[in-house]
């Protein structure tokens, strides 16, 4: 399946906003929606543009989601079909499943600083899942289950600077952790307005909709 691995702050340029995907570089100056806010490949202050048609917003909603989470394209519109498939709405059930991923747990636990050094973690092997090894970071966790790092994985300097990180602010009410233990678990199924990411949703569900 094919990943995006070219540089990730263009994503965050292509759409205009911080899409966080580069752990503790984002919140400093040296992020590059500090100092290029522009588009890849225009000039400051360059075209004007036309305002986005609904479908161009439709896509760039979908778009930036994918990206905040990592996924492909095809990886992505299974999970839109699976949300459409279960009672609820399919704009809070996807933005559900795409939080219960295992590696978006690890990263919102604090664990590692972005949810593409979790993945890194994960297929490493350094992650469990009630006490077991699982080394797929599409794994949907569910409520109650224990994630927890390796011992040996606690003291990689990227493990440590991400619990410093974490601790300094507030965890998710729907996530419990034990820094001492190294484990976390995810309480229940996070709603809507417990996540925190400033998307329209309904605009995903439309675009797939067409
Ligand atoms: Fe995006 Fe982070 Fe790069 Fe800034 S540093 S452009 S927020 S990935």
């Amino acid at each position: 399946m094919s990943r995006y691995t070219g540089p990730v702050c263009r994503l965050c340029r292509r759409e205009g906003e911080k899409l966080f995907l580069k752990g503790k570089r984002c919140i400093t100056d040296r992020c590059a929606m500090e100092r290029r806010p522009h588009p890849p490949g225009e000039q400051p202050g360059g075209r004007r543009r036309r305002r986005p048609s609904e479908y161009a917003l439709q896509l760039r909603e979908k778009q930036k989601v994918k990206r905040i989470y990592g996924l492909a394209e095809r990886q992505f519109r299974t999970m839109f079909e699976n949300a459409a498939r279960v009672p609820g709405i399919t704009g809070e059930n996807l933005l559900a499943a795409l939080e219960s991923r295992l590696d978006n747990i690890v990263y919102r636990l604090g664990f590692a600083p972005s949810r593409k050094a979790a993945r890194q973690l994960i297929r490493h092997r350094h992650v469990r899942v009630e006490r077991r090894t699982v080394d797929v970071p599409s794994f949907s966790v569910r409520p109650g289950a224990e994630i927890s790092v390796a011992p040996h994985a606690r003291k990689f300097p990227m493990v440590i600077e991400a619990i410093e990180d974490r601790r300094s602010r507030d965890q998710l009410s729907w996530l419990g952790v034990d820094y001492e233990k190294g484990t976390g678990r995810m309480l229940e199924r996070p709603s809507r307005h417990d996540i925190p990411l400033a998307v329209e949703e309904q605009l995903i569900v439309e675009l797939y909709s067409k």
